[in-house]
C-alpha cells in the first residue's frame, strides 16, 4: 500500500503552482501532479504583460518555470500524470492516475484548469502562440495595426473582439451561423463598433504563417445555410476566401478538466466547472461539496480566467487545505461525505 500524502495538488498551471508554494511553505509536502498539459494555459502564450510585478512582461513559459522552481525550493514534489478516477468517499481519498499508479491523500487541491476549445483548422498546432491565440487579454496588445479574426459567436467572442478593437486596425468575427449566441448587450456593443465586422455563416479551415513570421493569412469557407465547414468536408459547394490577417483568436468556449469528478459528490455546474462554497459572505473559500477537496483556478472560475486570479485562488486553496488538515483527524476512517442514513429518507 502506498504512503498517505497530506496534500496532492492536481495541476501544474499557475493555480496549482501557487497552491504548491503555499502548501510547501506550510510543511505539507505537497505532491503536484503535472497533468496532461504541464504548466497549463500560460505555456500557450508568448509574453504575459498583465501579471503583477513584471513591468517589462514575462514569457508564459518563464513564469511557469519560475513558479515551479519556487515550489521546488520549498520542497514540493512534482510527478507526471493526471487523475483518471477519484474515490473521495473514504479516508484517505484514493486517486487513480493515468500512469497506472494509485495515490492516497488526506486532502486534495484540484487545479486542473479549463482547456480552450480549438477549431481544428489546418496550421493551428504550429501557430498557437505565434499569432494564433485563445486569449485576447494576453496577446491582443501584440496586434497593434493588424487585421485580426475572432472565431466564435458567444459572449467570449464579443468580449475578445471589443478588446482587440483597441489595438487592431480591424476585427472580423467569424461565426458559423447567422445568429449570435452572445447576450444582446454584448452583441450590440460589438455590432455598433466601427472597427468590428461580422462574417456570418463562415468558418475557418486553415491558418497560414510560420513560427518566424507569425500568422499571415487564413482560409475561410462560407455557406448560406451555416456550418459551412461540414459542407466543405463533405465535398459540398462552399464559397472559399483567403484573408490577409496578422492574428487569429479562438473564442469558442472552454471545457473545464473535471471528467474524473463526474462520479463523485463534488458538485459541478452545467458546464462542468467545480462549484465552490461561494457567494455572499462566504465567497472567499475554495471548499467543494466534499470535505478535504478544494478547487482553484480556471477549473472553478468560468468568469475571470486570468493568471493572476488563478494564482490568488491557488494560494487560497492551500490555506483552506492547511486549516482543514489541522482540524481533520489523522487516521480517521470516516467517509469524506456523510452517507445518508435511512432516517434521512
Ligand atoms: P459559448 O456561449 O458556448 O459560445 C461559443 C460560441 O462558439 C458559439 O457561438 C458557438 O457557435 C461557437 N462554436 C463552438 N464550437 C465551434 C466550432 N468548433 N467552430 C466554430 N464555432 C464554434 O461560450 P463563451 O462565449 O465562451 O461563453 C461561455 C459562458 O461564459 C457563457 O455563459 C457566457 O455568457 C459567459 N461569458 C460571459 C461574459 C460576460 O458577460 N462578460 C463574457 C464571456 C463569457 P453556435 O452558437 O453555433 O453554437
Amino acid at each position: 500500500m502506498s504512503d498517505v500524502h497530506d496534500l496532492v495538488v492536481a495541476g501544474s498551471g499557475v493555480a496549482g503552482l501557487s497552491a504548491a508554494v503555499y502548501a510547501a511553505r506550510a510543511d505539507l509536502d505537497p505532491l503536484v501532479l503535472e497533468g496532461d498539459e504541464p504548466g497549463g494555459q500560460l505555456t500557450l502564450t508568448t509574453d504575459v504583460e498583465n501579471y503583477l510585478g513584471f513591468p517589462d512582461g514575462v514569457g508564459g513559459m518563464e513564469l511557469i518555470q519560475r513558479g515551479r522552481d519556487q515550489a521546488e525550493r520549498f520542497g514540493a514534489e512534482f510527478r507526471h500524470g493526471s487523475i483518471e478516477a477519484a474515490d473521495l468517499d473514504g479516508r484517505p481519498m484514493e486517486l487513480s492516475l493515468s500512469t497506472g499508479e494509485t495515490l492516497r491523500t488526506r486532502a486534495l487541491v484540484v487545479a486542473t484548469g479549463a482547456s480552450a476549445r480549438w477549431v481544428g483548422a489546418d496550421g493551428e498546432d504550429e501557430l498557437m502562440g505565434y499569432g494564433l491565440s485563445t486569449c485576447a487579454t494576453c496577446d491582443g496588445a501584440f496586434h497593434r495595426g493588424d487585421d485580426v479574426l475572432v472565431v466564435g459567436g458567444g459572449d467570449s467572442a464579443m468580449e475578445e473582439a471589443l478588446f482587440l478593437a483597441k489595438f487592431a486596425d480591424s476585427v472580423t468575427v467569424l461565426h458559423r451561423r447567422a445568429d449570435l449566441r452572445a447576450s444582446e448587450i454584448m452583441a450590440e456593443r460589438a455590432r455598433e463598433h466601427d472597427d468590428i465586422e461580422f462574417a456570418w455563416n463562415t468558418e475557418l479551415v486553415a491558418i497560414h504563417g510560420s513560427t518566424e513570421e507569425g500568422v499571415t493569412g487564413a482560409t475561410v469557407v462560407s455557406h448560406p445555410d451555416g456550418h459551412p465547414a461540414e459542407t466543405y468536408e463533405a465535398g459540398g459547394d462552399v464559397t472559399m476566401d483567403e484573408l490577409d490577417v496578422g492574428g487569429v483568436f479562438y473564442a469558442i468556449g472552454h471545457e473545464p478538466n473535471t471528467e474524473f469528478f463526474r462520479d463523485t459528490a463534488v458538485e459541478l455546474d452545467d458546464s462542468g466547472y467545480v462549484q465552490t462554497a461561494g457567494g455572499g459572505d462566504a465567497w472567499a473559500t475554495t471548499e467543494t461539496a466534499v470535505d478535504g477537496v478544494f478547487a482553484a483556478g480556471d477549473v472553478m472560475d468560468p468568469d475571470y480566467q486570468q493568471a493572476v486570479t488563478a494564482a490568488g485562488t491557488g494560494s487560497m486553496a492551500a490555506l483552506d487545505a492547511e486549516t482543514w488538515l489541522e482540524a481533520a483527524p489523522l487516521d480517521s476512517a470516516q467517509p469524506a461525505v456523510p452517507v445518508p442514513s435511512e432516517a434521512d429518507d
